[in-house]
């Protein structure tokens, strides 16, 4: 057993953290990584102290964080170091090509490949970290394989996805696998408590709302003024259910002009907002109100449950995925969101209810 060192700053996936430091200790690391999770779960983090891990200055098991190679690859300035990803790719774009980008291009994996071919300028290895592999498009799936079945013995490389299952089968299986899970709501709360001095009230609220992803929490903690602007987004959310449909209509359009204009991101967090809600509405009517997110809101919960019946929630909760999925696919967005205003559930009168 290695003596632990706290320097990965890592909150969870202790077993990643411990598979990695044995096999640097061990010298038997993998030519490549997959290094799969959702949103803000910690994958950049790991993938970036495993980098600074492999190169910095003490040459041990863990990065010291203080040397000048753990520093330059904190701030992506070394050498040795490679990140890419749609950001860096949207980078070298024209600000409308940017905002169109939805796939990883071959260009991208090709000038990477061709930096592979170089060896270490002053580090040990290596690194190539490519952030949203999920993304790569066909051609560049094939170039990156090509890199994948004959990495230099020099490099390593990391690749960073939402899910496994979206990348080909052929990449996935040269690549060691480490699949980071959503943490325990209380072990979020509690890092938030001792490590970013939240108070306890404000870090059960984040923890709910993270769904187990200290890196969503934080990045909500950091943007001044995010935990308002997300209530009051809700607020707006919950006020749609008492407008006439003409007005959850142009709602609808407003948001699909949104989607067309770039701002799919925001879009799609709206609708993981509002979905999030339905759903601890369908947990409140079920009777199973532990597990519900939005723990600042219980009241409103309670009153909203005793107004729909329980197959209305369910079916509502379903369209908003729905929605989502048919963005994902393509759809045209004012009729994947017309259609989901549309299906929004009907209050029941008290007695009518089942
Ligand atoms: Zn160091």
């Amino acid at each position: 057993m290695i003596e632990l060192s706290d320097n990965w700053g890592i909150v969870g996936h202790e077993w990643a953290v411990e598979f990695l430091r044995r096999s640097i200790a061990s010298n038997h690391l993998a030519h490549a990584y997959l290094i799969s999770g959702p949103e803000g779960v910690g994958k950049a983090l790991l993938a970036l102290r495993l980098a600074q891990a492999l190169n910095c200055e003490q040459a041990g098991v863990d990065p010291c964080l203080r040397c000048r190679a753990c520093q330059r690859i904190e701030r992506s300035n070394h050498p040795d170091v490679r990140i890419a990803g749609m950001a860096t790719q949207a980078a070298g774009a024209k600000a409308d090509d940017a905002a169109r980008q939805k796939e990883l291009k071959i260009d991208t994996v090709r000038e990477w490949q061709r930096d592979i071919t170089l060896k270490p300028y002053e580090g040990r290895r290596r690194v190539f970290i490519l952030h949203d592999a999920e993304k790569l498009n066909e051609a560049a799936s094939n170039a990156m394989l090509k890199t994948l079945e004959e990495p230099p013995p020099y490099a390593t490389l990391v690749l960073v996805a939402h899910t496994a299952g979206s990348l080909l089968p052929t990449i996935v299986s040269r690549c060691q696998l480490l699949r980071l899970r959503p943490l325990p709501r209380a072990q979020v709360a509690a890092a938030l408590r001792e490590r970013w001095n939240l108070a306890a009230g404000d870090a059960e609220l984040l923890a709910a709302w993270s769904g187990g992803r200290i890196g969503w929490a934080l990045r909500l903690i950091e943007a001044p003024d995010a935990l308002a602007a997300r209530q009051q987004r809700l607020d707006e959310l919950l006020a749609l259910a008492d407008q006439p449909l003409v007005v959850r209509l142009r709602w609808a359009e407003e948001c699909a002009k949104a989607y067309r204009a770039g701002e799919q991101t925001a879009v799609f967090e709206t609708l993981d907002l509002w979905q999030s809600w339905w759903r601890d509405v369908l947990l409140t009517a079920a009777g199973c109100p532990q597990a519900i997110i939005h723990i600042d809101r219980r009241e409103a919960l309670a009153a909203a449950a005793a107004q729909y019946t329980v197959s209305d929630l369910h079916a509502f909760v379903s369209s908003i995925s729905l929605a989502a999925q048919r963005l994902r696919d393509n759809v045209n967005p004012q009729l994947a969101l017309e259609g989901m205003v549309l299906a929004m559930p009907e209050r029941q009168a008290p007695q009518a209810r089942k």
